[in-house]
């Protein structure tokens, strides 16, 4: 099987549907199609899978994380640094759980994993991403409390 990368799956030739799709598909797919097929090891494959992703996507400076997540809309990064080896990263308009109801449950996986493997190119360490509040969970927004290591 090929490897693809970002360069390869960049180029988009829909004259009338354009690059954007509906969120609602994106949801589908990553709520719904994703979790049903992986079942109880979604999480971590979704992580694991974000993780690679956020590796492939260049950005060297904490400005260009914040792009890059706005630019994806995966959603808006609010950071904090706590210290040196811990980031807190609030993410609002989350792509998959913004304005979700309350299920206990937490999956923003992917995004937890792509948020960790972004960081991890901005500050040259290996980070680890774990995700401490989501919609599904009673907030209004999205928490990763981020270990360097
Ligand atoms: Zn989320």
């Amino acid at each position: 099987m090929k490897e693809y990368t970002v360069e390869d799956v960049k180029n988009v030739l829909r004259p009338r549907l354009g690059d954007d799709v509906p969120l609602l598909l994106f949801r589908i797919l990553r709520i719904i199609g994703m979790r049903s097929i992986l079942g109880e090891s979604s999480g971590a494959t979704l992580y694991m899978m974000g993780k690679r992703v956020g590796n492939m996507l260049p950005a060297s400076t904490m400005e260009q994380f914040v792009d890059t997540i706005l630019e994806l809309k995966i959603g808006i990064p609010h950071i904090t640094t706590v210290d040196e080896d811990h980031i807190n990263v609030k993410l609002y308009e989350c792509i998959t759980c913004a304005g979700f109801s309350y299920t206990g449950e937490m999956f923003c996986d992917m995004e937890s994993g792509i948020i960790a493997g972004l960081l991890e190119n901005v500050l040259g360490k290996k980070a680890k991403s774990t995700q401490t509040k989501s919609w599904t969970a009673g907030y209004e927004y999205c928490e990763f409390e981020v270990f360097l290591y």
